[in-house]
């Protein structure tokens, strides 16, 4: 059999820990043996960031940019426990978070869903996509510890130097702690075209919540960008496409969800979408089952898994213990990115090969075939549960039977 051709490389990110032991496999397992890949490389696992000060992560942004679609391996954020462990110069970035500020993105999370993976929530029949706002806020602060009494105060320069100062608090002498958060309307207005587009293209409703009423100018900014947007650009379209744009407070969107059946785009602040990604995820059955994907308002793509690096298998893993680690998010990660690069080159092969391979993974688990994750929560009987190995190699020999 011929293999696949590809015109434009796709950017790949390799990543760490478990979930590079798993990239390799899939490489190998599931893509090598059908597509001559063509990919333009980078190891953002975190010696190599280490090696290079972080500067390989800017350049696979860079070509992330450049090309159009990426696919991500997850990779170690680092904290103290990372200093020591990868002896690192320093405490370097999340590479997510450079690469999103890099593409001004947003992150669309969406659960795959399977027979006999029942969502916890019993009224979700379809799937929650989120939005995360992948800009500004919490992300991007800068926070002081306060150990003595004092005035804190917000300041603003404008260029000409006048200067706005408002108080933020007096402290007594206990001190306290104090953060700055900044978003910027550009970054906002692409946010929602982000969403407003991905809604239209995958013709489903868009729901954003904020709280508005406690942060009447923060919080409320957004809620009136997304307002003047809708009402400028895509209310039309909406009509047409028979979906809706709902706004209503934060708390008011997480009780709704919650009684829905799913089926929505739910537009999150950047700090909410971190929080209630992971919610809906395990609610949906398991984070190995989220599948992620960054898109930045100029129509750049990249995939990747929701989940982290499983830590905690790599190390059994390096013990030369048998893991059962999920690889369906990642592998989704992969067919993402290949129908994406199929799509805009129009290589049908590929578009076709993207969806044979999603339709064997979702068929083998189907089949009872799956993972320990999976095998504890599945409603299915007569299940095999498999090493992280063996069910690639299960998912290769039924994306065989389709060829
Ligand atoms: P994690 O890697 O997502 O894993 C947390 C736990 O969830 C695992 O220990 C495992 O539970 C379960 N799990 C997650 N993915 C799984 C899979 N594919 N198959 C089976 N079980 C899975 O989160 P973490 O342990 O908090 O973080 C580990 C590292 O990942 C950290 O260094 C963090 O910085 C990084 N991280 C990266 C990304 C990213 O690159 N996008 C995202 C999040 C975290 P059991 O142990 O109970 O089996
Ligand atoms: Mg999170």
């Amino acid at each position: 059999m011929s293999k696949i051709e590809m015109k434009t490389p796709l950017v790949e990110m390799d990543g760490d820990e478990m979930t590079r032991i798993l990239w390799q496999m899939i490489k190998d397992e599931l893509l090598l043996p059908f597509i001559d890949l063509k990919t333009e490389y980078y190891d953002l696992g975190l010696k190599h960031r280490n090696e290079t000060d972080d500067q390989v992560t800017r350049d696979s942004a860079n070509a992330t940019a450049k090309y159009g679609v990426a696919v991500k391996c997850a990779t170690i954020t680092p904290n103290a426990a990372r200093m020591t462990e990868y002896d690192l110069k320093e405490m370097w970035k999340s590479p997510n978070g450079t690469i999103r500020a890099m593409l001004n993105g947003t992150v669309f999370r969406a659960p795959i869903i399977v027979k006999g993976i029942e969502p916890y929530v019993r009224n979700w029949k379809k799937p929650i996509t989120i939005a995360r706002h992948a800009y500004g806020d919490i992300y991007l602060n800068s926070e002081m510890l306060i150990e003595s009494a004092g005035r804190a105060e917000l300041v603003f320069t404008a260029p000409d130097g006048t200067r706005k100062t408002q108080l933020i608090h007096e402290f007594d002498e206990k001190g306290g702690v104090i953060q700055g958060v900044h978003n910027c309307t550009s970054s906002i207005e692409a946010f929602a075209r982000c969403c407003f587009n991905y809604a239209l293209d995958c013709k489903q409703d868009l729901w954003f919540g904020a709280k508005d009423t406690i942060s009447k100018k923060y919080d409320h900014h957004f809620k009136d960008v997304f307002n003047e947007i809708f009402e400028n650009e895509y209310k039309e379209k909406f009509n047409e496409a028979g979906i809706e744009f709902f706004y209503t407070l934060i708390d008011d969107i997480v009780a709704r969800i919650m009684r829905s059946e799913g089926g929505m785009i739910w537009a999150c602040k950047n700090y909410d979408g971190d929080v209630m990604s992971d919610m809906v995820s395990s609610a949906f059955g398991s984070l190995a089952m989220m599948t992620s994907v960054l898109v930045s308002p100029t129509g750049v793509y990249e995939y990747e898994a929701a989940h982290g690096t499983v830590q905690r298998h790599y190390y059994k893993y390096l013990k030369g213990e048998e893991t059962s680690t999920n690889s369906v998010a990642t592998i989704f990660a992969w067919t993402g990115a290949l129908r994406k690069r199929g799509e805009l080159d129009d290589i049908k092969e590929l578009v076709d090969f993207a969806n044979k391979l999603e339709k064997a993974t979702i068929d083998t688990i189907e089949a009872g075939k799956m993972t320990k994750d999976l095998a504890l929560i599945t409603t299915l009987k007569n299940v095999t549960a498999l090493n992280s190995l063996d069910f690639i190699k299960a998912i290769r020999e039924t994306l065989q039977s389709y060829m």
